[in-house]
């Protein structure tokens, strides 16, 4: 039998059977994992209440064969990011995110990716806790989280040829969604494929995959290049994550304000 000691974010939680519940998990140690909490919805004793979204645990969680699933024994509190329950922004992004967490992150992995991948989703989570949300947020933490899993998208050179993007390729390119970056204006020739998309856009969002998660909230945007970098990973994440994320419906109701800070008008589903 093998006992862990940990950190853990709930990622996804399921009622099972009578009284007990099935969690998924994201931990430093592990990546995803899926535990049973025995008990965890007849008697609140062995957990505290604690297994809720937007909680920074520590747990201990026995394997007893690798075939079976995990069991957790212990859960603790460490930290829980309030703001997220107080404010139907905060919530609705903080489930998307551990949403899409859930979908992308893998079990298992190097443990240089699953400290990072564990790291940058407590940083989201505090991130969302600190700043106002808006539709800016919103875009960094789609493309953040892209990055956290393995699957950012290509910016700055053409996915084609792998030349750098300049100048004369603009002002707009088009993104090849499936392709997972853009073409050089060589390689897109007369093929009308593609998103068009503002090598301004590119740039910035470029240049917003070197910020700390804590220094996003400085970065300046306008709003129609906010709009852009919408519809850019709003496809992506069609393309690549697929299905609609339960979160995501939620979300789109809210209509998140522009970094402008007036509010967006609602953008049709593509
Ligand atoms: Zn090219």
């Amino acid at each position: 039998m093998a006992t862990l000691h940990t950190h853990a974010l709930v990622l996804r939680s399921n009622d099972f059977g009578e009284s007990d519940r099935i969690l998924h998990l994201l931990t430093p140690d592990t990546g995803r994992l899926t535990v049973i909490a025995k008990g965890a919805r007849r008697s609140i004793k062995r957990f505290g209440g604690n297994l809720d979204f937007f909680n920074h645990l520590r747990v201990q969680v026995e394997r007893r064969r690798p075939t079976s699933m995990a069991r957790l024994e212990l859960a603790r509190l460490e930290r829980t990011f309030h703001g997220l329950r107080e404010s139907p922004e905060r919530f609705a992004l903080g489930s998307y995110v551990l949403e899409l967490l859930d979908r992308l992150a893998p079990e298992g992995g190097a443990r240089e990716d699953r400290d990072r991948l564990f790291r940058f989703g407590l940083g989201a989570l505090d991130w969302i806790n600190r700043e106002p949300p808006d539709a800016r947020m919103r875009v960094l933490l789609e493309l953040r989280t892209l990055d956290a899993v393995g699957l950012r998208p290509e910016f700055g050179r053409c996915v084609r040829c792998a030349n750098a993007l300049v100048a004369g390729d603009g002002p707009r390119v088009a993104f090849r969604v499936a392709d997972g970056g853009p073409l050089c204006r060589r390689c897109q020739g007369t093929n009308e494929d593609g998103l068009p998309i503002h090598l301004g856009t590119l740039r910035a969002l470029e240049a917003s995959l070197g910020f700390p998660l804590d220094r996003l909230g400085r970065i300046g945007w306008n709003a129609g290049a906010v709009n852009e970098a919408q519809g850019l990973l709003r496809r992506f994440l069609r393309f690549h994550v697929g299905l609609e994320l339960r979160s995501e419906a939620f979300l789109e109701q809210l209509t998140l304000r522009g970094p402008e800070g007036k509010l967006r008008p609602p953008q049709p589903p593509s």
